[in-house]
């Protein structure tokens, strides 16, 4: 769930980081020119208020340039960016503002350790007003201490460790609480807070931008290190934007309002304590309750969700679970029907074998018979006659060759290819030259099946050739992802890349002149994807062909050749 538009709050973020950043160069400025006219209501705000110093305001305006440069360049975001120059020119300014910010804290740090005077103090503008310190123009050591920790932390502002801490956040904290606690000191006139020694106090300009220019620090980076909570789009980012405001601005105002009833004369100093202390229990109970009651309806929430979540995933599961069975029950009745008609193709291919041997038979009988008395064009039709008893028979065959090949029991073992292909090439050493690329490999397939896809291929690779050439073929295997591609590969007649993946077909024949009846390759077909493979060729027509059969690869365990030929064709 998003608690928040992030976009919107970091845009709101660094906005305020720019203000911050305009607001301490102005009062800087001011400040600075105060010193330089001599205008004392500028210097104290209030008679009686400490001065913020010439090199302090110094140190103010360029801070709030340096953050206002690092404000416009975000790293990563070109469009906080002024212009396409711009962030290598802003990057120099900042550095440049920050390495001076930080100087001016470092030498008048040192000037209090070693109790020197490098006269840094009125180098730009004489402090003629300061009076009651021994060194007139010069700002508090604590100041000093907040631009150098200011100046390094504009400097490392983008350093990031691994864990996504930034150590320039934790620099500006101490800045933060110092101006926090000089501010208090003021808004409830406790002396002691700003004023620690004698040439150790805080104006009162310069506790409001000791504050405000660390949290424009923290803004200038939103969602990063510290900040990752404030723009953070959960509960925790929800919760934090709100309290935070809340405990920064309320908790002091309740204490400013005790102290200015108590010296109004409204109550003692007893009843206001038990009052302050009454009013911040309930503010806390307020607060304590609208953030339990925040988490509690979003962890209701989220448990609704789960719920409905879990109903629906075990709907979801109910509908897969009846699904499953569906298609399983239609698999079983397609299967059954396939079955059912390659039972009945084969029993009707099984029974026209006799009446077409016996067409061919009598035909034999009438022009042994007879066939003087036919006379030419008799005997003509009488061998049309068994030309196509033949061909008749060849198509039953073929239907029941493919048929054997669907029904064979089907128990798939380590099957070797080498022992394989050496068993099957002495039967076309004669007629063809045939390499073998040994090692092949072993495969996990029915070895029957597998021998009779094998020779197949071998066949065809055999038989088309050119009229009076000698037929020359190259076996080899290549390994692919737990597969086994087996190519036979011939330098034939190849096939017209027109005919494409028809030929696997059955009955489908590209080349006529050629014996067969156009079922070796549906038969090689189906019984790879018998064996869960596949089967694929490429050719170049007048090239030759490479076919394949590619199968899962098995570990290597010897079998028996398959001595039956009842699959052959
Ligand atoms: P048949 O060999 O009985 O014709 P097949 O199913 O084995 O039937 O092959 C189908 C057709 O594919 C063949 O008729 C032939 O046109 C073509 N073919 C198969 N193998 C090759 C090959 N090695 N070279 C060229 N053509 C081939």
């Amino acid at each position: 769930m998003n608690f928040g538009n992030q976009r919107l709050l970091e845009r709101r973020l660094t906005a305020f980081s720019r203000a911050a950043a305009g607001f301490s160069t102005a009062v800087g400025l001011v400040v600075f020119f105060g010193w330089v006219f001599d205008i004392e209501p500028v210097l104290r705000i209030s008679p009686g208020f400490a001065t913020m110093k010439a090199n302090t305001a110094l140190a103010f305006a360029l801070s709030g340039i340096a953050l206002w440069s690092l404000a416009h360049n975000i790293p990563g975001n070109t469009s906080s960016r002024l212009c396409d120059k711009g962030p290598k020119r802003l990057a120099r300014l900042s550095r440049v503002c920050a390495v001076v910010v930080a100087l001016i804290g470092l030498i008048t740090l040192s000037e209090f350790l070693f109790a020197w005077d490098l006269g840094i103090d009125n180098l730009i503008v004489r402090d003629h007003i300061t009076t009651h310190t021994p060194h007139p123009g010069r700002m508090s050591p604590i100041t000093a201490l907040g631009f150098v920790l200011m100046g390094v932390a504009f400097i490392i502002m983008d350093f990031e460790t691994k864990k996504g801490r930034r150590p320039a956040q934790w620099l500006v904290i101490p800045i933060l609480l110092d101006g926090f606690i000089a501010l208090l000191g003021y808004s409830y006139n406790v002396e002691s807070l700003y004023h620690v020694v004698a040439y150790a106090s805080i104006s009162l300009h310069s506790a409001l931008l000791a504050v405000l220019l660390p949290v424009g620090f923290l803004c200038a980076r939103p969602g990063k290190g510290l900040m990752v909570v404030a723009t953070d789009t959960t509960a925790g980012g929800w919760i934090f934007r709100r309290f935070l405001p809340t405990a920064v601005l309320f908790v002091p105002a309740l204490g400013w309002l005790r102290l200015f009833g108590q010296k109004a004369g409204l109550y003692s100093l007893d009843f206001g304590t038990a009052l302050l202390v009454m009013t911040n229990v309930v503010v806390l109970s307020v607060l304590i309750w609208w953030a339990a009651s925040f988490v509690r309806n979003q962890s209701l929430d989220r448990t609704e969700c789960e719920e409905r979540l879990g109903k629906d995933k075990e709907r979801a599961k109910e509908q897969a679970i009846f699904l499953e069975r569906r298609v399983a029950e239609r698999t079983a009745e397609l299967q059954e029907t396939v079955a059912e008609l390659e039972g009945s193709s084969y029993t009707i291919s099984h029974n026209l074998r006799a009446p077409v041997r016996a067409m061919h038979a009598y035909a034999d009988f009438l022009l042994a018979d007879f066939g003087e008395k036919l006379g030419e064009t008799g005997r003509d039709y009488v061998h049309r006659i068994k030309a196509s008893a033949e061909r008749m028979n060849r198509l039953i065959e073929g239907v029941l060759a493919i048929s054997r090949v669907s029904r064979a029991e089907l128990r798939l073992a380590s099957v070797d290819l080498d022992s394989l292909l050496d068993a099957l090439v002495p039967d076309y050493a004669g007629p063809a030259h045939v390499q073998i690329s040994h090692p092949l490999g072993t495969v996990r397939a029915n070895q029957c099946l597998l021998e009779q896809a094998v020779s197949n291929l071998l066949d065809n690779a055999v038989k088309f050739v050119r009229p009076g050439t000698k037929p020359h073929i190259d076996v080899w295997a290549q390994p692919d992802h737990g597969k086994l591609r087996l190519v036979v590969h011939d330098h034939g007649i190849g096939v017209p890349s027109e005919s494409g993946g028809r030929i696997f077909a059955s009955f489908e024949r590209v080349h006529e002149g050629y014996p067969g009846a156009g079922i070796g390759l549906a038969i090689v077909k189906r019984a790879v994807e018998r064996m869960d493979g596949r089967v694929g060729f490429e050719s170049k027509e007048g090239e030759g062909s490479s076919f394949w059969l590619e199968l899962p690869t098995a570990e290597i365990q010897k079998k028996p050749l398959c001595a039956n030929s009842a699959l052959s064709r």
